[in-house]
């Protein structure tokens, strides 16, 4: 513990020194491991947020951490001038578990999403022969996938792209889990690809209806047009399979990995594809310094083979279920949720709100009063996305702590 600070003078530094682009939580962290956090007066939490789903194995999980320190102390970057002795284990490990022919390595989640639409532009120019700069690119409403001027320029969400301007060309946006919105937009002869969250993680844990993916797969295969699916919240057994489109026969032309990929450890991203579309890329036309560094690459590979080890994606569908159906009770037991959605560990319930009074970041406060973290998203959602590590116990003990304090809340 950092015994020289209290959590009002961290915070207070934050505040002074600090850009204000994000809201937090009024809790500072010191130290995790888990399912649990503590803060700098030693309260401990269960964490339910999981940054935003990058710690799926649990925070400082000891094998990642044992990957991260040995190879820490031998080799951190080299840059892709050389060759390095980790990174093509690493990729052989990666495709081969994902069942892609080539893995194209980045940071952040946003860069893989970068990586894909360049990706997907280099096609449809070289393959599906668009003319030079008309390929366009199709999202759905309620999109998010990160913070640079090529991500929000296909944000409809005003706090994203509002006096950023001006925007990307080439994009055109669609409803989501609207199948025929989407075959309309695939027969303009230049759309190159569709990129979708299998689940809408930002917006609120929206879940499309069953048959959407498949429909997805189908139409993109029927017009020429490459299927992306951004799986940086919902990859990684976080839904309750390794990959959320693993629900149905919707395998997606390229997969963008992030956030779990390194179970929180650093930033690590992927870009996953077959050949055909991967080799459009050339020597020199598209990197980063850090993508594909010998300790992203062995934290990665670690952090997905605890996945497996540890069966987390089995336990993300059992407890999901387990969770969803205690929150149905609440929904009967109380006029403030109306409603659960999620899948796996992907979870919201959506507060009764209608005065726009704050009532879910209100109830975020108590929970952490409470002790349980979670974060409120468009107002009036609250996600609950824990640790995949999470067992039956703890998840129970943290459905009555969510029941405790909804019952007992007023405005
Ligand atoms: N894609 C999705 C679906 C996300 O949820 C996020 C982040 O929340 C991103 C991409 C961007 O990832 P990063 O913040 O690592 O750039």
């Amino acid at each position: 513990m950092n015994s020289k600070l209290t959590s009002a003078q961290a915070i207070e530094l934050e505040d002074k020194y600090g850009a204000h682009n994000y809201h937090p939580l009024p809790v500072v962290i010191d130290r995790g491991e888990g399912v649990f956090v503590w803060d700098l007066e030693n309260k401990k939490y269960y964490d339910f947020l999981s940054a935003y789903s990058a710690v799926n194995q649990g925070h400082c999980h000891p094998d990642i951490i044992r990957a991260l320190t040995e190879q820490a102390t031998r080799l951190t970057l080299t840059s892709r001038a050389f060759y390095n002795s980790i990174l093509g284990p690493y990729e052989k490990y990666v495709t081969e578990l994902f069942g892609y022919d080539k893995v194209l390595p980045m940071n952040s989640g946003v860069e893989g999403g970068e990586t894909a639409v360049k990706l997907a532009r280099k096609w449809a120019y070289e393959k599906k022969g668009i003319e030079e700069n008309k390929a366009r690119i199709v999202f759905v409403h309620g999109n998010f996938w990160g913070r640079t001027l090529a991500a929000i320029s296909s944000s409809d969400d005003p706090s994203s792209y509002k006096g950023f301007g001006p925007y990307m060309p080439g994009y055109d946006i669609i409803d989501y889990n609207d199948l025929e919105a989407l075959e309309k937009a695939l027969q303009d002869p230049n759309v190159a690809a569709f990129m979708v969250e299998p689940i809408q993680g930002e917006a609120g844990v929206v879940v499309p209806h069953e048959g959407y993916l498949a429909g997805v797969r189908r139409l993109c295969t029927k017009y020429n047009v490459l299927f992306i699916a951004d799986e940086v919240q919902t990859g990684i057994a976080r839904t309750g399979k390794r990959l959320a489109t693993d629900y149905e026969d919707a395998r997606p032309d390229i997969v963008i990995l992030g956030k779990a990929l390194s179970g929180g450890v650093l930033p690590v991203s992927a870009v996953l594809a077959d050949d055909y579309i991967m080799m459009c890329i050339r020597p020199g036309e598209h990197g980063s310094t850090y993508g594909g560094n010998p300790l992203a690459c062995a934290v990665a590979m670690e952090a997905l083979k605890v996945v497996e080890r540890e069966n987390l994606a089995e336990n993300a569908f059992r407890l999901g279920e387990l969770f969803r159906a205690e929150m149905q009770k609440l929904i009967d037991e109380s006029d403030l949720v109306t409603l659960v959605r999620g899948k796996g560990l992907l979870n919201a319930i959506v507060i009764n709100d209608e005065e726009a009074s704050n009532t879910a970041w209100n109830i975020c406060l108590k929970l952490r009063d409470n002790g349980l973290l979670a974060k409120p998203t468009h107002g009036n959602i609250i996600r609950f996305a824990p640790p995949l590590v999470i067992n039956e116990e703890q998840l129970m003990d943290c459905v009555r702590i969510i029941r405790e304090t909804i019952l007992n809340f007023s405005k």
